[in-house]
């Protein structure tokens, strides 16, 4: 049941994460509200950061891929853990920039970067821009050049792999918006291009292959295919890449059955593969970039809701009406991701029921969950859904003009706020 380490059940019978008991949580805060587990977060941050300085070479890092949770707290705390940052919007190397991340540390992605967005990372002094193709290139070339500034540039590019995963999060096959496609000979027709770019310095190249990965077989894959390809990008044009990088992907344990990935040991079977190849090749180490996201916060947030009502519908499912939804968290509603979840003022004792989790928002299909193994429910309870700390707030709307909740980060056994809750006002403020 309580297949996380970070939550217990504590002797009043309460649900507690990181030693906090949620019900207090959900007194002092309200609900809905995100918990966050920092310590876990800090963690998992640093087991990132140290395999990949034991098993990759000098220099080699992860960037936490912000679109996960992206809040200005996220962003120290990558920070203060040694981590980079991956920003994909004005928005978030915004908020980066206002926690005070250093720019040399970020790398801009994204697949339709604005002109606006470009200059601003330009000026802003970002280490690198990943160019997503070779349109994207030129304008980056003109606008440093109208800057004054040369560039570092990563190129994406697309390997053809399919992960295995969820199809809408795939993005390494060849069929997708992103990056430019090794197999057909575009990636290097384009890298080309960029070595000729005047104010442009390509440092290396990106791709990321999808999300939700268990096991490190895809990276081996997605090594190989890199290596291979930058071996014949030297063969063709004598350049030698300075960065090579793999992108996210490392999964998340959603459910009970789901075994939580050992991600230093996939860092340390990617770390190896490269190095034979590299040997094969007689190709000087790359240093090698990371991004994982979902793999950083996933499981450490946990989401809080009230019961507002418990119905048994007239074909035998019984639904828990909660005071949040896809608004919050529209994981299931979007991809019919499955949460496990619990009532927090019993959640010692046994989930006996298969409940609807759903939503407060006019639309049938807002749903947290079918199926969901629960305690007894009953209006007013308190319900935890589990591993909600990624793409749940960053995703988050104010669909029928809901606020968006407030988020509390738990470190060391104290609470504090690190999103505050929307109100009425704040979401009509923008209205003329
Ligand atoms: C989404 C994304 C990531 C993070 O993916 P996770 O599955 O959360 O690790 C990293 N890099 C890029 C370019 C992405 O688009």
């Amino acid at each position: 049941m309580l297949h996380q380490q970070n939550l217990t059940v504590n002797a009043a019978g309460h649900l507690a994460v990181g030693g906090v008991d949620t019900l207090d949580l959900a007194r002092e805060y309200g609900t809905p509200l995100y918990v966050l587990d920092e310590d876990m977060v800090r963690e998992r941050m640093g087991l990132y950061v140290a395999a990949m300085r034991e098993h990759m070479p000098a220099g080699s890092r992860p960037y936490y891929a912000s679109k996960a949770l992206c809040c200005k707290a996220l962003c120290r705390m990558a920070r203060d853990e040694g981590m980079g940052l991956d920003v994909v919007s004005a928005g978030e190397l915004y908020t980066a920039l206002a926690a005070g991340f250093d720019p040399a540390d970020i790398c801009f992605h994204g697949n339709a970067k604005t002109e606006a967005e470009i200059g601003y990372a330009i000026e802003s002094g970002v280490g690198l821009i990943a160019a997503d193709g070779e349109e994207e290139l030129l304008r980056i070339d003109t606008l440093a050049g109208a800057l004054g500034v040369r560039q570092r540039v990563l190129l994406r590019v697309t390997p053809g792999i399919d992960p295995h995963t969820f199809a809408a999060v795939n993005t390494g096959v060849l069929d997708v918006k992103f990056g430019e496609p090794i197999p057909t000979g575009r990636a290097l027709a384009v890298t080309e291009r960029a070595l000729g770019l005047g104010n442009i310095d390509l440092a290396g190249f990106h791709c990321h292959i999808g999300s939700q990965i268990f096991e490190a077989g895809p990276f081996l894959l997605e090594a190989d295919v890199m290596t291979a390809f930058l071996a014949q990008v030297r063969e063709k044009t004598g350049y030698t890449a300075g960065i090579l990088n793999l992108g996210g992907g490392f999964a998340a344990a959603y459910e009970e059955s789901d075994t939580a990935p050992d991600c230093a040991g996939m860092i340390r079977a990617v770390g190896e593969r490269l190095a034979a190849k590299w040997a094969e090749y007689g190709y000087p180490a790359p240093v090698v970039l990371m991004e994982p996201g979902r793999g950083i916060v996933a499981a450490a947030g946990i989401t809080l809701y009230t019961v507002q009502n418990v119905k048994h519908a007239p074909g035998g499912a019984c639904y828990v009406a909660l005071d949040g939804g896809m608004g919050d968290n529209p994981r299931y509603a979007l991809y019919g991701a499955r949460h496990s979840a619990l009532v927090a003022d019993r959640a010692g004792e046994e989930q006996s029921r298969a409940v609807t989790l759903a939503g407060r928002c006019c639309e049938s299909g807002d749903l947290l969950g079918e199926n969901v193994a629960l305690q007894r429910p009953r209006t007013g309870d308190t319900v935890a859904v589990l591993t909600t700390g990624a793409y749940t707030y960053s995703m988050a709307s104010n669909y029928n003009r809901a606020p968006r909740p407030p988020m509390a980060a738990v470190r060391g056994g104290r609470a504090r706020l690190i999103v505050r809750r929307e109100t009425a006002e704040d979401v009509a403020a923008y209205d003329l």
